[in-house]
């Protein structure tokens, strides 16, 4: 029986392996469906990991050194997907398709997607222009004016944060009232820099070789198109976690979740399952960055150390 697996092979999964590991834990294997690394390897450009920095230094080159450190101390790493996590008795079985591996403690590490909202061009600019995080990103459009796509929270909350960095942000929504929360939108709609341009709807993203030039707007209220010109575009339509590994064969889910589907987490990782923990993007209010994914897998590693000596298993 393995002392931990985890599932996911992002920052929060590889930290959670090197912090279990390092810490004693013999048998530890981190299931990821594909190469190390998560998402932060689509990246063109990182900026923002402390102790790490270089004009250019891509998502890639950032995760590049992780897998061989992480694994240094006794992680194993298998390139399988994990079907489902269940709970039998006092311990945990991790489903792989053809074979069922039983673990003491599970880690949850896999993270979330940034939902598309399908316009053209999304795609072909996405990371040269089109972008799903403001705090990642932000910083490149300093003083220049750029929109955002999306009228509820994060949407606005983005705008705000926007507004600290750029000359002019203007938030592209498509209906004339908000699903975000009224102080928030009493915020935006009171910040100078940033102008409102709703009942619309983004029909093509536009540009050259070098990124995003602009996008091409279309109303639903009878008004012409219109053509916005800006370097940056924030889309944010909604975000998929993905918690599908914790979905038992009833429907029912392993451990407690909140609306968005979201693992509700204490501040040390555990889930309402004792011995289960969640890191990393998938859980509530995660910052949706790689220092912070990387310090929760610190967390749940300790925490599946401590649970096991504390268990005696
Ligand atoms: P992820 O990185 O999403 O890793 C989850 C892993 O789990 C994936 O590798 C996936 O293949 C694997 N997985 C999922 N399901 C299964 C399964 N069933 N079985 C096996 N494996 C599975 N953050 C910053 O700090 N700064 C930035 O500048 C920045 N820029 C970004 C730019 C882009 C384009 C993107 C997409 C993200 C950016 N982020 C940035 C955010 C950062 O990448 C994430 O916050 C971070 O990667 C989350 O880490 P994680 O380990 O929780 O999840």
């Amino acid at each position: 029986m393995l002392d931990c697996a985890i599932v996911g092979g992002g920052p929060a999964g590889l930290t959670a392996g090197l912090y279990a590991t390092r810490g004693g834990l013999k048998e530890v294997v981190m299931y990821e469906k594909g190469m190390p690394g998560g998402q932060i390897t689509q990246s063109s450009e990182i900026e923002n990991y402390p102790g790490v920095f270089r004009e250019g230094l891509t998502g890639m080159e950032l995760m590049e050194p992780w897998p061989a450190q992480c694994m240094h101390f006794g992680l194993k790493h298998e390139m399988k997907e994990v079907k489902q996590v269940r709970k039998v008795g006092d311990h945990f079985e991790v489903d792989l398709g053809n074979e069922t591996v039983e673990a003491k403690t599970v880690i949850v590490c896999t993270g979330s997607t940034p939902r598309r909202a399908g316009f053209k061009g999304e795609d072909e600019y996405f990371g040269k222009g089109v972008s799903t995080c403001a705090t990642c990103d932000g910083f490149f459009y300093k003083g220049k004016e750029v929109a955002v796509l999306g009228g509820g929270d994060t949407a606005l909350e983005e705008a705000l944060y926007l507004a600290n960095i750029c000359s002019k942000v203007y938030v592209i929504h498509r209906r004339d009232s908000f699903r975000a929360a009224p102080p928030t939108v009493e915020r935006a709609m009171k910040n100078e820099k940033i102008e409102f341009i709703l009942n619309a709807s983004i029909e093509e993203a536009f540009g050259d070789a070098m990124g995003l030039q602009g996008v091409k707007i279309v109303f639903n209220d009878g008004r012409e198109p219109m053509e916005l010109h800006v370097p940056g575009l924030f889309v944010f339509v909604g975000n998929d976690v993905n918690n599908q590994v914790l979905r038992q064969d009833d429907g029912s889910w392993l451990c407690d979740l909140n609306e968005q589907g979201e693992v509700i987490v204490d501040l040390n990782m555990h889930s309402s399952v004792p011995g289960l923990y969640a890191a990393g993007d998938l859980r509530i209010q995660a910052p949706k960055q790689v220092v912070c994914a990387a310090s929760d897998g610190a967390i749940a590693g300790m925490q599946a150390l401590h649970y096991i000596q504390e268990h005696e298993l």
